[in-house]
């Protein structure tokens, strides 16, 4: 599209974007007054009208092609922020408040199991392998849990090294074996090179009725965690209820 500086500025105003076609119309309106001009002053004038209409078609239709990419491109960026402000950027499981919302929904109509599982003595790793190893260990754990979790429920990223499950509608005994699936999945199939030893998870699960509340159902899986570390690690807590 021919850009506003490319046409007639008006002295001293905003420019008019249609000075063109408005001297092109004024011109057809005073030759449309005369009503005995010639026909080749008919026609040139006409002519010109035709001119000035396509590009003016033109023009639009450029305007709408790119209202309709600026619309697309600009819901695409919303996606994008939504998704950001409810994920977690290494992993890409729920961040925090985007676990807590959603489990406080979920338990609003529905009973649910919580897991909650920590990475053992993940300090060391750290310390003796670095930070980047580190996050690949995080990584690492947040695939083990996704291949087991597949659609049942969802993945959270609550803390540094730790992490929630949620499993609605799960009976106890299912909630039960998925935990020790995921305990042994990470215990004797994750390996994350340059780190040499066994990586492993203690878990807490909690067994929600529903209209439990998030901090109740947290709290409880949170108290089984402890004690799962505190009994040795590497091993599922059940919450006494
Ligand atoms: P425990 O078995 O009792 O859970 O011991 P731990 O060493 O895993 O527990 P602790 O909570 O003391 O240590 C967690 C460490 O995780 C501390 C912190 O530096 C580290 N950490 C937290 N977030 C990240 C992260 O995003 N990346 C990496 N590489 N480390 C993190
Ligand atoms: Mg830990
Ligand atoms: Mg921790």
């Amino acid at each position: 599209m021919r850009s506003p500086s490319s046409r007639d500025v008006s002295s001293g105003g905003a420019p008019d974007l249609f000075q063109n076609e408005s001297a092109a119309l004024a011109k057809a309106r005073a030759m449309h007054s005369i009503i005995d001009a010639d026909a080749a002053e008919y026609r040139q004038s006409l002519g010109e009208l035709i001119e000035h209409f396509e590009r003016l078609m033109r023009e639009t239709r450029r305007l709408i092609g790119r209202s309709d990419r600026a619309e697309r491109e600009m819901q695409a960026l919303a996606q994008q922020l939504a998704y950001r402000a409810s994920h977690d950027a290494l992993t890409g499981v729920l961040n925090r408040s985007a676990v807590i919302e959603r489990t406080t929904k979920v338990l609003r109509t529905s009973s649910a199991v919580m897991i909650i599982l920590d990475i053992d003595e993940f300090k060391r790793i750290n310390d003796d392998y670095g930070h980047p190893t580190g996050d690949a260990v995080i990584s690492g754990v947040v695939d083990c849990l996704r291949a087991i979790v597949g659609d049942q429920g969802f993945i959270g990223r609550v803390g540094g090294e730790e992490f929630t499950v949620l499993l609605p509608g799960h009976d106890p005994a299912s909630g039960a074996m998925l935990a020790e699936r995921m305990r042994e999945a990470i215990s004797d199939s994750l390996v994350v090179a340059p780190v040499e030893r066994r990586i492993t998870a203690s878990f807490g699960v909690s067994i929600n009725e529903v209209g439990t509340g998030f901090d109740t159902a947290y709290g409880l899986a949170d108290a089984a965690l402890y004690r799962a570390k505190r009994s040795g690690r590497n091993r599922v807590e059940f919450a006494d209820r």
